[in-house]
């Protein structure tokens, strides 16, 4: 039987929560049903964050859940939920409203592997439906209208110790579902809590079960991972836990980096928390400007030894561009529109350097300016450019048409 938490034990604060989120667990406890709000939203609202998305959890079917919304759409086939959307000022909200289940849908495919035998929208209890989870503390239901929480594997406890628990056998659940040993490590980034050590032990062993994961999906996870505000620490982790190499090449670039040239080890580490700090403070990060950032260091040395044999500088980016991506896709196929955005920051970054005629003007006036001019500033705090050249830019974009062209004559 699941632990009750009453509101004076969870203090969880009522302004995190979403509208729609409550509405909706109103919506179907008013029908007749069970709902709570689930996952993640209950691990972050517990912690004092504030969720970024709300999942509910509810006994009524998909079809149930559907009838009693307006605007409601059934998604997924292996795995059926429904997003139930709400429009209000500015982004719409989507609340996804799953039916208790005891399968997990993306592990589905490599139970079926192992011979499992798979059905696919099989419903379950409350309790299975918490079996099913990975992390204790990702296993907590909260009901809004009487602020309880059902804890069913002591998830409110590890919270208390800090401490990052798989429920269940560890070693069984990574193999279910491998992806879940990257689960882990940003977890414990993103909360900083400590793996327990039981589940933290089977990972150096089964980290090579990565490679069994369809590649976009592995490229979904080390998305969120990277954009989780905490990939500095996340990546860290993924280092001390032994899951790097092979896993990704676009890894392998990051993490070897930091034995090879400070200066590129300096530069991931400013990109990084600079995305981080990003992130946290709520704006956005382009992910073709985060794998622009990640890939530079192998891109700058495949220019300069393009530039030693002859080739001069602006077709040697060129080159050492299709090199850098060719290195990347044997493994990860970086998507194509994040691609054409790192082209497009990249071969801006020569353009820095004309600082004479109509070429700063022009170089302003285009679409992917901000971009590539924050990834200038990168450069710069790195050490790779000289400060002075980014300042130039800074004063230039402030400047008025007169201040543009001292500007411009101090530099001959
Ligand atoms: P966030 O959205 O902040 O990344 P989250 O915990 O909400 O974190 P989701 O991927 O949104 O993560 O998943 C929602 C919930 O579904 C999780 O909290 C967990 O209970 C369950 N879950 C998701 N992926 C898995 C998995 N691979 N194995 C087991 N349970 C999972
Ligand atoms: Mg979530």
């Amino acid at each position: 039987a699941p632990k009750r938490i009453p509101k004076k034990s969870h203090r969880i604060d009522p302004h995190l929560l979403s509208k729609n989120a409550v509405k909706v667990t109103h919506t179907l406890q008013q029908a007749g049903y069970e709902a709570f709000i689930v996952g993640g939203a209950v691990r972050d609202l517990a912690l004092g964050i504030s969720p970024k998305d709300f999942d509910v959890a509810t006994n009524a079917t998909p079809e149930q859940v559907q009838k009693l919304f307006r605007k409601a759409r059934l998604i997924g086939r292996r795995f059926q939920i429904v997003h139930v959307t709400f429009f209000g000022k500015g982004h719409p909200e989507i609340i996804e409203v799953s039916t208790f289940r005891a399968l997990l849908e993306n592990a589905g495919d490599h139970v079926a592997e192992s011979g499992r035998i798979l059905s696919d929208n099989v419903w379950g209890s409350q309790g299975e439906d918490a079996n099913r989870r990975d992390f204790s503390i990702n296993a907590m239901y909260y009901d809004p209208q009487t602020e309880t929480i059902l804890d069913y594997h002591g998830g409110m406890a590890d919270m208390q110790k800090k401490t990052l628990r798989m429920i269940g056998d560890p070693a069984k659940r990574y193999r279910e579902d491998p992806i879940r040993m990257l689960r882990a490590i940003r977890f414990a980034a993103k909360t900083g809590f400590t793996l327990d050590p039981q589940t933290g032990a089977p990972i150096a062993k089964l980290g090579k079960l990565l490679h069994d994961v369809p590649a976009a999906r592995l490229f979904d996870e080390i998305l969120k991972l990277l954009m989780s505000g905490y990939a500095w620490a996340a990546i860290q982790g993924l280092r001390n836990a032994g899951l790097h190499h092979g896993l990704l090449p676009l890894l392998d670039t990051i993490l070897d980096q930091t034995t090879d040239s400070k200066e590129a080890n300096e530069f991931v580490r400013l990109a990084l928390s600079n995305t981080d700090h990003r992130i946290q403070s709520g704006k956005t990060v382009s992910a073709g400007f985060l794998f622009a950032t990640l890939l530079w260091p192998d891109l700058l040395k495949n220019w300069k030894k393009n530039i030693a044999n002859g080739v001069s500088v602006i077709p040697a980016l060129h080159d050492a561009m299709d090199e850098t991506i060719a290195t990347q896709s044997s493994g990860m196929t970086i998507q194509r529109r994040f691609e054409s955005d790192m082209r497009e920051i990249w071969s801006m970054q020569p353009r820095f350097e004309k600082r004479v005629g109509r070429y700063p003007y022009r170089l302003i006036e285009s679409p992917r300016f901000r971009a590539a001019y924050d990834f200038l500033l990168l450069r710069c705090a790195s050490g790779e450019k000289n400060a002075s050249l980014g300042q130039w830019w800074t004063d230039f974009i402030a400047a008025d048409p007169a201040g543009q062209e001292a500007l411009m004559a101090a530099v001959k």
